[in-house]
């Protein structure tokens, strides 16, 4: 069977390595905020070309500080509404929450599958002050847009990155393109830990004092705490691995651009819409997600031949229990999408027989 992701294939390939780390992490016996935890900020800051980088416990908590960093700086109230699209994953939203502040849902592009600046300029309102834009699926869309609408509005412009490490803009880097940026390092992202991790990126001084301090406890000196923090460390030994992996972060982007390419050169279906191709690096590839009326029957198909294959997401937000009383729950662009996706496989250890076989199948459903 190809399987949609596999994460035994992709960290096997790291055993000899990880194994040295963990020894070398036992030796130093420093298992909080270590050593390790400052090497990797340091790296990934520099990999994204941003003055800081603050590790956190998860991609959630990073979205989550942010927010609660710029209220402490009295650049946001409590009450005031944040502009996310409504297709991304829960976390964008609870981050949002979390902090305090008010979700307001924006309907995507169906060609993007990103925020529509046409829709977001519909819902700025008076209480509106920031933006949550999601790199959805890998890719940054519309970015010169969506700087001068933050711009043109006064509303700060922050990265959720959660699925698009490595990926640039006209040359700069994810993490590098607006106020602050959130990343997550779950197992299955384009670089991913053994575990939960996650940071925050930024060109403020400011924003990532305050962050260095409210992921632990909001103490400054050690049991003393001069803001309402939260324990969201990014851990030692998941930030030695990550160090480990970030080495090879582009090269598996550019794998997944190979991909990409192939599925776009041959699947040949006219059941089928394909996202556009993207080849100059504003498009990373975490999902390659095709559309198509037949969604579950693919599925199906593509299962008994032997392809897993995922929907990202089954369920859109609006439709969730959880956020009832935050949307007016009339969102025809984000419901079309969540009914018509299907994500493929596209990880780098997929091989051009692999992908060509899936792409077989797929031409003949
Ligand atoms: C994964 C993800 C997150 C949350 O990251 P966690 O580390 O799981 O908390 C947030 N936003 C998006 C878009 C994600 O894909």
């Amino acid at each position: 069977m190809i399987k949609f992701l596999d994460l035994k294939k992709i960290n096997d390939h790291y055993q000899t390595i990880f194994e040295e780390k963990f020894h070398r992490f036992i030796e130093t016996g420093q298992y909080i905020l270590g050593p390790e935890v400052k090497h990797f900020e340091k790296n990934y800051a520099g990999y994204c070309q941003t003055k800081y980088c603050i590790g956190t416990g998860n991609g959630l908590d990073a979205i989550r500080l942010i927010f609660e960093a710029y209220k402490l700086m009295g650049k946001l109230q409590a009450g005031d509404e944040v502009l996310v699209p409504a297709n991304t994953y829960i976390a964008s939203i609870l981050g949002i929450l979390h902090a305090g502040l008010i979700p307001v849902l924006v309907e995507p592009k169906l060609t993007t599958y990103n925020l529509d600046p046409a829709h977001l300029i519909e819902k700025i309102t008076t209480k509106t002050k920031a933006i949550l834009a999601v790199h959805l699926y890998g890719l940054i869309s519309d970015w010169d847009e969506l700087k001068k609408i933050a711009q043109q509005n006064r509303l700060l412009l922050i990265e959720d990155a959660a699925q698009a490490h490595g990926a640039n803009w006209k040359g700069k880097k994810t993490g590098n393109l607006g106020d602050a940026a959130a990343f997550s390092f779950y197992p299955t992202k384009n670089l991913g830990a053994l575990g939960d991790a996650g940071a925050v990126t930024t060109n403020s001084t400011a924003l990532a004092k305050l962050i260095n301090v409210l992921r632990n406890y909001g103490q400054k000196e050690k049991y003393d705490s001069q803001y309402i923090g939260i324990n969201s460390r990014l851990d030692e030994i998941q930030a030695a691995f990550l160090t480990v992996k970030l080495n090879d972060l582009d090269k598996n982007n550019l794998k997944r651009m190979e991909h990409a390419q192939l599925y776009h050169d041959k699947i040949d279906n006219p059941k089928i819409s394909k996202p556009e191709l993207w080849t100059d690096g504003r498009h990373v590839y975490h999902q390659y997600v095709i559309r198509t009326k037949q969604r579950e029957a693919l599925r199906e198909y593509l299962m008994k031949n032997g392809v897993q294959t995922l929907i990202h997401y089954p369920t859109p937000p609006h439709r969730q229990a959880a956020l009832k009383n935050y949307t007016d729950g009339h969102f025809p662009v984000t419901d079309k999408i969540s009914r018509e996706i299907l994500s493929l496989p596209i990880h780098e250890k997929l091989t051009q027989e692999e992908i060509g076989y899936i792409i077989e199948k797929i031409n003949r459903f």
